[in-house]
């Protein structure tokens, strides 16, 4: 449209130009530059697994798409078999029994359930707890529902887990959801069952709905073997979890995930979607099932090319003598900044040396002091990336 058609300029609405700056948007800056200029970069700050989807879930994806039985709208809360295939899951791996008619909604990948649930619960003004720092989407969907976040500061000294004991009762009474997520992104952290039973307790006692976000439940190392929040007694009668299939099986761009939990949050939740989107494509459910149900060597395979990985980088890093905890779970490193550098600072001295990593700041002011790096590139280039942190030094 031209100038002359406009009578008035373009209200865009509050809500999205009251948005949080993109806090990544120097780094991206320096990054296009330097790519511009011809500069090899080796690009560690991308939470985008870089390895195919498994063969067996592209096959059965091939079929689906064929079958006109997939090719009109899916039911709203998702295919059953696909709710049943989820329940059938939890089951085997948690021990968690869910009722797949009530207690299962399917989603568009995980993000957007975690980015509607505000809208079926907060009345402007009502306050979400947010862990500093986070995934941006419990923030930035609690803005958009018109809410207003309380951080919840994650250090090192408490394993990345909010300390609940220091919010502050007057908060508490006056929130109604409380977002987590274990493994973590950014920090890697893992948290205990028992830690999960504090929070149910505390969730409890206010009258608040636990969001916990699971999207790396599956991608795990040693020994380790992250807990369901569902676990926790109780937990049902508080809480949701959301999952993805997205991390565990490749799956990013497909768009799929899923939450369960407690019905009446779930039927709320749906309830909203109804009036938005229209579901799943059936043949993506019918592959997902297929994820879910089939062979999970592929599974073993991405987690074992992940461990490896971490041997390499976490080595290499301790190495130029950075400061960094081996992690448990996630294909993230929570890497301590040198002394002398703040997060953007020391990520923008990194790029130059040819490595792009993720300032922490960007994931709330708590993750000041650190940079993430990501394990979605080979081991290679992961070498390489600490040939070059060795040449320019801290
Ligand atoms: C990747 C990611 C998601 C989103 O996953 P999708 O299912 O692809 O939307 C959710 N939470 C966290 C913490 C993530 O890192």
């Amino acid at each position: 449209m031209t100038k002359s058609h406009r009578s008035k300029p373009v209200g865009i609405a509050k809500r999205i130009r009251e948005l949080p700056d993109y806090l990544f948007a120097g780094i991206e800056r320096k990054k296009a530059e330097a790519l511009a200029k011809g500069k090899n970069l080796i690009d560690l700050s991308i939470g985008d697994p870089d390895q195919p989807t498994p063969p067996n879930i592209i096959q059965v994806m091939r079929l689906a798409v064929e079958d006109p039985a997939n090719h009109g709208y899916p039911p709203y809360a998702g295919l059953s078999r696909f709710r049943e295939a989820v329940a059938a899951w939890y089951q085997r791996r948690f021990e968690v029994k869910l009722d797949p008619g009530k207690e299962v909604l399917a989603l568009i990948g995980s993000k957007e359930g975690i980015a509607h649930i505000p809208l079926a619960f907060l009345n402007p003004g009502d306050l979400s707890l947010i862990p500093s720092p986070a995934y941006p989407v419990y923030n930035i969907g609690t803005h958009l529902a018109g809410g207003e976040a309380y951080f919840m500061p994650l250090s090192r000294e408490k394993g990345f887990l909010p300390d609940l004991e220091k919010i502050p009762a007057r908060v508490a009474k006056g929130a109604k959801l409380l977002f987590l997520n274990y493994p973590n992104n950014p920090t890697a952290a893992v948290a205990s069952k028992e830690f999960f039973e504090e929070v149910v307790k505390f969730a409890w006692q206010y009258g608040i709905i636990v969001c916990h976000d699971a999207a790396y439940s599956e991608i795990y190392y040693d020994d380790y073997l992250p807990p369901s929040f569902l676990e926790a007694e109780g937990a049902k009668e508080v809480g949701v979890e959301f999952h993805s299939l997205s991390k565990t099986y490749n799956m990013t761009g497909w768009r799929i995930g899923f939450v369960v939990g407690n019905a009446e949050a779930i039927s709320a939740l749906g309830k909203l979607k109804t009036n938005i989107d229209s579901g799943v494509f059936s043949a993506i459910q019918v592959a997902g099932i297929e994820a879910l149900n089939g062979d999970q060597a592929p599974v073993e395979k991405i987690r074992s090319t992940y461990r490896e990985r971490r041997e390499v980088l976490v080595k290499g890093l301790r190495e130029v003598r950075l400061e960094v905890d081996s992690p448990k779970a996630t294909f993230y490193l929570w890497i301590r900044v040198p002394k002398g550098y703040t997060s953007v600072g020391f990520a923008e001295h990194l790029l130059e040396g040819g490595v792009v990593s993720t300032p922490g700041s960007g994931f709330g002011s708590a993750g000041e002091g650190y940079v993430r790096m990501t394990l979605t590139k080979d081991k290679d280039q992961l070498t390489e990336a600490v040939e070059r942190i060795k040449k320019i030094g801290l």
